[in-house]
This record gives C-alpha cells, structure tokens and sequence, in this order.
C-alpha cells in the first residue's frame, strides 16, 4: 500500500488547490481503503522519486455542522490514517487561533508535520515564515497552489518522511 499524505487545515486556505496541484486531479482515484468515507478525496501523487497517496480531508461541505466542528472532524480521520500531516495555513489570513488548535491535535499524533504556508504569491516570504515560525515546526515551506510554485521542494521534503 501507498504511504498516505493528508491535507489539513481551515476551510478556504487551498488544500483543494494544493490538492489538485499534487495529484494533477485527472489521474485522482477513489481508492478502496479502510475506513474510507466519501468526506474525502484521494488521489496519487507521481511526481516525485516515489508515489504516494493524497488525501483533501475537506469535502464535508452542506453537513449541517459548526465549522469548527467540521474541521475537527476532518483533522481526527486525517491523523488516523496519514503516515505525513501536511498544515496548510494561508499567509494572506496569517496566523489565526483556529489554527493553533488544529495543529495542538495534529502534535498529539506524534505523526510528522510539515506545515505549508499557502497564497504566499505576491507577499514577502522571508516576512510571511516569519510570522508562522511561531509554530515552532522545523520544516515550514512557503507555497503557491494557485501558481504551482513551492510544490517541488514540498514533494522533496515529504518523501524521507513517508
Ligand atoms: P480549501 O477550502 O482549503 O480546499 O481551499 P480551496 O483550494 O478551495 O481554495 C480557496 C480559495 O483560495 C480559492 O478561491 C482559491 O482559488 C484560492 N487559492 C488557493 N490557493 C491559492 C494561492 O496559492 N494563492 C492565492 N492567491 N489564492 C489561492
Ligand atoms: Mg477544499
């Protein structure tokens, strides 16, 4: 089985975008995993040195829930079968509380994080990993979904981590 890649973070940051990016969306596959549940999509990522499966854990959309509730949701069945976390957060919202709870519940997996800072297209970098170095995750890679830039070095980093 193909090691597993989740997506994670608020609505609206570009985890789609990220999403669609990673696994060019045409060659996206419905696998037959455990514990799939049609909330979320999953597709093959194919390139890098090694393939390995995407998970967008944000397609709960029309469930009458709190949004909060919906995020909660989608962060829990990440962690359960993402051998990698990826948080994604929006450098043009910058860092937000919602996203120090998400991330509490991502450390509590002792899984990998990597955190993506996404929309960094037209803004200072340097400025913007700045800000998210509050975190205090070691790999914080800038990224632009909508313009395809950053996602190399983020394949990169995730491969030894799989
Ligand atoms: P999701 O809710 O996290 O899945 O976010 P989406 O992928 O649906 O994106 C939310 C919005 O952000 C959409 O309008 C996207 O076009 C926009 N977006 C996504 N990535 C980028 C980016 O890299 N730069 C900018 N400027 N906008 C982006
Ligand atoms: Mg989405």
């Amino acid at each position: 089985m193909l090691p597993v890649v989740a997506l994670v973070g608020r609505p609206n940051v570009g985890k789609s975008t990220l999403f669609n990016v990673l696994t060019r969306s045409r060659d996206a596959l419905v696998a037959d995993m455990p514990g799939v549940t049609r909330d979320r999509h999953y597709g093959v990522c194919r390139s890098g040195e090694r393939p390995f499966v995407v998970v967008d854990t944000g397609g709960l959309s029309g469930v009458e829930e709190a949004m909060d509730v919906l995020t909660a949701k989608q962060v829990r069945l990440a962690i359960g079968e993402a051998n990698v976390l990826v948080f994604v957060v929006d450098a043009r919202d910058g860092l937000l509380p919602q996203d120090y709870v998400i991330l509490g519940e991502l450390r509590r997996s002792g899984k990998p994080i990597v955190v993506v800072v996404n929309k960094t297209d037209g803004l200072d970098e340097q400025a913007v990993l700045a800000e998210f170095s509050a975190f205090g995750i070691g790999t914080t890679l800038p990224l632009s979904a909508a313009h395809n830039r950053g996602t190399d070095d983020l394949i990169r980093v995730l491969l030894p981590l799989l």
